[in-house]
């Protein structure tokens, strides 16, 4: 079983590796780490299984996105935040896998990777985080809102870069969002945090 967990995690990991190196925005971004360490943890008890659900169901061509559900049940979902600051829906309809970070299914301090999904509709309201940031669409789209500039359309295939503590809001397309992430900078490991 454990062996067959860690082939699903590596898998996951080498298609990662590969769009990072297909996409000159992400590689410019931040190089692919060199210090992964290949440790898969046990996946936790407490997993947001509606969330995952909404993974599994999701409609996607992407191969990372493919690779993200067949193994869903065996990888390590988080929500950055708890019912009461978002709500129940945005709970039921959003969460990411750390691929690889401080805290990650793989351990990197260099750089972190995440795999993260939001629903249709869903509006992810103004945060901040210390880590400069990348998005790059893999499914749907998103608008994201800065503090001081029009809102702006992303698709499939397009990046979007914010600075460290720069604001920035999200309204999910009727498409849902399904993202990979990088975060750089000394201070990664910090939490994003609501500003409002
Ligand atoms: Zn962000």
């Amino acid at each position: 079983m454990l062996k067959a967990k860690n082939q699903a995690w590596e898998h996951i990991l080498e298609i990662a590796r590969r769009v990072h190196s297909e996409t000159p925005a992400l590689s410019t971004f931040a190089p692919w780490p060199t210090d992964i360490t290949i440790a898969p943890q046990a996946v936790p008890q407490e997993q947001p299984e509606t969330a995952i659900n909404a993974v599994k169901a999701y409609g996607a061509s992407h191969p990372l996105i493919k690779a993200v559900q067949d193994h869903a049940d065996d990888l390590v979902w988080k929500q950055s935040y708890r019912d009461d600051d978002l709500g129940r829906d945005f709970m039921d309809h959003y969460g990411y896998i750390e691929l690889f970070g401080p805290d990650g299914m793989f351990i990197s301090h260099q750089c972190r990777g995440f795999i993260g999904y939001w629903g249709a509709g869903l509006i992810y309201p103004m945060h901040q985080h210390a880590a400069e940031e990348i998005y790059l669409v893999l499914e749907g789209s998103v608008t994201f809102e800065g503090q001081d500039q029009a809102p702006m359309l992303y698709r499939k295939g397009q990046t979007r870069r914010h600075s460290a503590y720069e604001p920035h809001a999200m309204r999910i397309g009727e498409k849902g969002f399904m993202t990979f992430a990088l975060w750089r900078g000394k201070d990664m490991a910090q939490p994003p945090r609501l500003m409002v």
